[in-house]
């Protein structure tokens, strides 16, 4: 018996035009909790600078109960690794590494995105390994093409993440598909060899989002059922954005500048959508 490919859902420019206003709601959100991520300040704090965002823009947010989750962001500090629930006790301390994901519905669509943020001065293999993992992020999306294969992009990440020295890059989780839900095919590994898997086409969108350690890539479950972690308990950093392919080019949704600076990096055109 053949088993049928799962479909990957393909946008048109109006569709990804809708996913841009949802993209733009999570830039301006993580850059507010950015700004507002110190000393003292408890990640539930940030919580409620999202939910102020997304109510002045009339968005939902995509993971509040998403399969029971009860916030709107996701913040993982230090050996934390992904899906951290915000907490009102916690405070935030001077060289912590936060990772904040964030995902925004406007009209139907979603958008989705991450950064880890200094906590005032962090230890110098703290901000190379941040470094490191966006610079993968960016690398990995350079790779969204017409014409390539999906596992281009999982060789891109982890080509950069290997040039740049020894670290994790944690299995078990990664990037996707996105559109009128959070998480659809394809599933995007964040490490393998390229030229495999679907054709990359115009309308597809997808987020991309390596998740990079200082040491090992396994990971367990706290018993809260969400938080993930490192079991070697070294720390860990998490970067994301999503990104839809147009008939001449990329469009990074969820970046003010649509992925403008950081792709001309790497002789990478964005679409005139961008513009
Ligand atoms: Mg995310
Ligand atoms: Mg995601």
């Amino acid at each position: 018996m053949r088993t049928m490919p799962e479909r990957i859902q393909l946008k048109s420019p109006e569709q990804i035009a809708l996913m841009r206003e949802a993209g733009l709601v999570v830039a301006r959100a993580l850059g507010a909790m950015r700004e507002a991520a110190a000393p003292g300040v408890s990640t539930l704090d940030l919580d409620a600078i999202a939910r102020d965002v997304l109510r002045d823009a009339g968005a939902t947010p995509s993971f509040l109960n998403y399969h029971g989750f009860p916030a709107v962001i996701c913040a993982s500090v230090n050996d934390r690794i992904v899906h951290g629930i915000p907490s009102a006790t916690e405070k935030l301390a001077e060289g912590d590494l936060l990772s904040i994901d964030f995902g925004a519905i406007v009209e139907g669509w979603h958008g989705d995105s991450a950064v880890s943020v200094a906590i005032g001065e962090v230890a110098p293999d703290v901000a190379e390994l941040s470094r490191v993992c966006e610079a993968s992020m960016w690398d990995g999306i350079a790779a969204v093409r017409d014409g390539g294969r999906l596992t281009d992009i999982s060789h891109a990440v982890e080509s950069s993440v290997r040039a740049a020295g020894r670290y994790g890059i944690v299995a078990g989780y990664g990037g996707h598909g996105i559109g009128t839900e959070m998480h659809m095919a394809p599933h995007i590994l964040n490490y393998g060899k390229a030229g495999k898997g679907p054709r990359l086409v115009p309308g597809m969108a997808v987020a991309i989002e390596p998740m990079v350690t200082l040491g090992s890539r396994a990971t367990r479950e706290l018993d809260d059922g969400w938080t993930v972690v490192t079991t070697d308990g070294s720390w860990a950093a998490h970067w994301e954005h999503t990104v839809a392919l147009l008939d001449d080019g990329p469009w990074v949704l969820t970046a003010p500048d649509g992925g403008r600076s950081e792709l001309a990096l790497r002789g990478v055109e964005l679409s005139a959508a961008a513009a």
